[in-house]
């Protein structure tokens, strides 16, 4: 059934009226300068708007024009522009700005070819100039409108590139210009990438919901007990995925308690703005050795106690468990040691997983457990792309499947196949050979919960379209009484 653009549109515009303008748009009605729209545009890849907003003012106060652009040095652009998202490569984008646009008179242009000729131009950002600095007919597709128009099942795609293409067969040519900056606003605050809030949406009667979990809402009450949303990541440094939005990602997925691992730093080398995060209590388990391992949780509600390491000095000097309890439940974090190279780690690694599982099986007699973290493993065949190659590599020997297979039967469920049982679903991969854009990756970070809590369990997910690290996040709703 196709869905009446229309009238969605409309119900959209109604809903969103008064709600936030997205940032280039605001720059746009501000200034109409194309050169501001492009290079606010640039900014905000990747970068919450307010960050972006204070940015692109600072930046705008000692670069007014191109010409001012030019006389800034490559680390005056990065001290002005930081902490957008990616901001070295941005500040490169800036810096090669001016001489690029010589071409052109030193003024924006304002055709497609010549907008992607420009230096970090994409797609996206041309359409966005050509349709907000020139009110040109282009269909900017950022990825709340592919999101959503997947969704509404009006397209089925699986890029934005796609989904440009179909928009611009079958959209009506009076929404093209409005559509972006109407679906950002909108999935920004209602059709949000994690849990929609179909509850209070004004479309939930007619939206076909395509492929969408909705947020549930439930009284809190003792008895029946408040969902919560988790996650779980391995972000690979978090000093690095700092410089890559990562404060902004934190308050859009707006959680309850986000767990990290691999954060690679001690707590007194951290900023300001990661030690305090707005709304959340941190707690840090570090390696001794700098720049390795490592685990955090940020939590909203306080525990009644932490728990640092499994008690066992040979394996908590390198930072790997991180434990809160609450009055229900227990929240482990863990970062499961890796094989490395010739499995040389093979051994330890077996070893901190039995010691591992004692401790888990002697807090699960005692309340509640919630198991997550990066395991370090691909449980079966279906967790990982190309499994015959890889029977002899770390993460994927029968040794640590095995173990896997046996945690799961001393009373644990992978809560991810409570809810699919389909392949190509995977949390890892390679930095190397364009793995994340052919989907060659492992399933290798895990939320697994006690078997007597099955029923605490609402929903489980993988988050692959937040990007960061060579991890993405995992995510699991639960019950709580908290
Ligand atoms: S009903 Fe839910 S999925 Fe559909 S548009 Fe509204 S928030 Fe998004």
């Amino acid at each position: 059934m196709s869905i009446d653009i229309d009238f969605f549109l409309t119900t959209v515009e109604e809903a969103v009226a008064g709600k936030k303008v997205p940032v280039v748009d605001l720059i746009a009605v501000q200034t109409r300068d194309p050169y501001k729209v492009l290079t606010a545009t640039i900014l905000s890849a990747r970068t919450k708007d307010e960050t972006t907003s204070e940015a692109a003012h600072r930046l705008f106060r000692k670069a007014p024009s191109t010409e001012m652009l030019a006389r800034l040095s490559q680390e005056e652009l990065e001290r002005l522009i930081y902490p957008v998202g990616f901001y070295r490569n941005k500040a490169k984008f800036l810096k090669a700005l001016p001489a690029a646009l010589e071409k052109y008179q030193g003024q924006v242009p304002d055709t497609m070819d010549e907008l992607l000729s420009l230096p970090g131009v994409g797609r996206k950002t041309a359409n966005l100039v050509l349709c907000v600095a020139f009110r040109k007919p282009a269909i900017c597709v950022d990825t709340h409108v592919h999101r959503i128009m997947n969704i509404w099942g009006y397209v089925d795609t699986t890029t934005p590139e796609q989904t440009e293409k179909e928009l611009r067969r079958k959209l009506p040519r009076r929404h093209w210009i409005p559509v972006n900056s109407l679906l950002v606003a909108f999935g920004q605050s209602i059709c949000r990438p994690v849990g929609p809030r179909c509850d209070i949406c004004p479309l939930d009667q007619l939206c076909p919901k395509k492929g969408v979990t909705p947020r549930r809402v439930f009284t809190a009450t003792v008895d029946q007990g408040a969902l919560q949303t988790f996650v779980s990541w391995n972000v690979n440094g978090i000093r690095a995925i700092e410089k890559k939005g990562f404060t902004d990602i934190v308050a859009d997925l707006g959680v309850d308690i986000l767990a990290l691992q691999e954060t690679k730093a001690q707590p007194d080398q951290l900023s300001e703005q990661l030690k305090n995060i707005e709304g959340y209590h941190a707690y840090w388990h570090s390696a001794e050795k700098k720049g390795y391992s490592g685990v955090a949780i940020y939590t909203r509600t306080e525990p009644v106690d932490v728990i640092e390491g499994i008690g066992s000095q040979t394996y908590d000097c390198e930072g790997r468990v991180l434990t809160l309890e609450y009055k229900d439940f227990y929240f482990i974090n863990i970062y499961f040691p890796n094989s490395g190279s010739e499995l040389k780690r093979l051994d330890f690694k077996l070893d901190f997983n039995r010691r591992l599982q004692i401790f888990v099986e002697e807090l699960a007699q005692k309340k509640s457990v919630v198991i997550c973290g990066d395991y370090n493993v691909a449980h079966k065949e279906i967790d990982l792309k190309n499994p015959k190659a890889n029977v002899k590599n770390a993460g994927f020997t029968p040794e640590e499947r095995a173990w896997m297979d046996a945690f799961l039967a001393a009373g644990f469920i992978d809560t991810f196949r409570l809810f699919n049982s389909e392949g190509g679903n995977y949390t890892w991969w390679s930095y190397r050979f364009n793995a994340r854009a052919k989907n060659i990756g492992w399933r290798i970070d895990y939320f697994c919960v006690d078997s007597k809590s099955r029923h605490r369990v609402a929903d489980a997910q993988i988050l692959p379209e937040i990007v960061g690290s060579d991890h993405c996040p995992v995510l699991l709703r639960y019950h709580t009484k908290n």
